[in-house]
């Protein structure tokens, strides 16, 4: 009776020891496969050749490769105004125009079984600078047509004319002014394109000649050592003019046409 009990709970005992057994070789198999799987067999590095982007306002497209020794690789994270196409050992970077007006940025993390890699993203929210190919012209009576070509990390760029200047768009970085001619009588003028984005405007400036502003065609102007009255200082004439009250207009030089600034 002892005997058959110790018979019966030693087979139960090989049995438990068994089934253990099975259970850890089973474990140990679904283990070490996910462990091999997880570890052995996915990227021990991985690394990027660009860790930081910076688009302008407009965006763009940024190609970046991958090196790594892993099978695959996957995006843990992503800014949600990223765009990423995925390549086998590359991904391309596509970031569309930022109409916030604000600068952002964000952290884009790939990803290849226990290995990572960052690439930081920024774009601009606005432009940062307008830089017209010339900012004066000095021009004859004439007027006529003139290209200016603007460099500029905006893309909402505007042009103006003022003052009689006339703005034609060529192409998205390049206008025409074009200036009326000047007539016989008319004084000199200063016209001017205003190029503008967000909160930075510049000037383009174009001085046209014209007639004299200062002695208005008349190539004199009233003496400044005795305001125009040419009187005696005491025994003598105002030594300046010779007692006449005028002088030539220093401004013209007496040819009656100039500029409205001395150029
Ligand atoms: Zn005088
Ligand atoms: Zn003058």
């Amino acid at each position: 009776m002892a005997n058959n009990t110790s018979q019966k709970s030693s087979s139960s005992i090989v049995l438990t020891i068994a089934v253990l057994g099975l259970f850890l070789l089973l474990a140990g198999a679904i283990g070490g496969g996910a462990y091999y799987f997880m570890y052995l067999n996915a990227a021990t590095y991985m690394k990027v050749d660009k860790d930081a982007l910076y688009f302008k306002k407009a965006g763009g497209k940024e190609e970046i490769q991958i090196d790594y020794d892993g099978y695959t690789w996957s995006v843990h994270q992503s800014p949600n105004w990223v765009d990423i196409d995925k390549q086998k050992n590359a991904l391309s970077v596509e970031v569309n125009k930022n109409s916030s007006g604000e600068d952002r940025e964000g952290v884009i993390v790939l990803k290849s079984g226990r290995v990572h890699a960052s690439i930081s993203v920024e774009q601009k929210g606005k432009v940062t600078f307008i830089k017209p190919s010339w900012n004066h012209k000095w021009i004859t009576e004439e007027g006529g047509e003139f290209l200016v070509d603007i460099e500029s990390d905006g893309c909402d760029l505007e042009c103006r004319g003022f003052n009689g200047l006339d703005v034609q768009k060529m192409a998205p970085t390049q206008y025409k002014l074009i200036v009326p001619s000047n007539g016989q009588n008319d004084p000199a003028r200063y016209l001017f394109a205003r190029l503008s984005e967000d909160d930075i405007s510049v000037d383009v400036e174009i001085e046209q000649r014209g007639v004299c502003l200062k002695c208005n065609a008349t190539g004199i102007v009233d003496c400044p050592s005795c305001k125009g009255s040419g009187d005696k200082l005491i025994f003598f004439d105002c030594s300046k003019c010779n007692g006449t009250g005028k002088i030539t207009c220093d401004h013209c030089g007496g040819t009656m046409k100039g500029y409205v600034h001395i150029n």
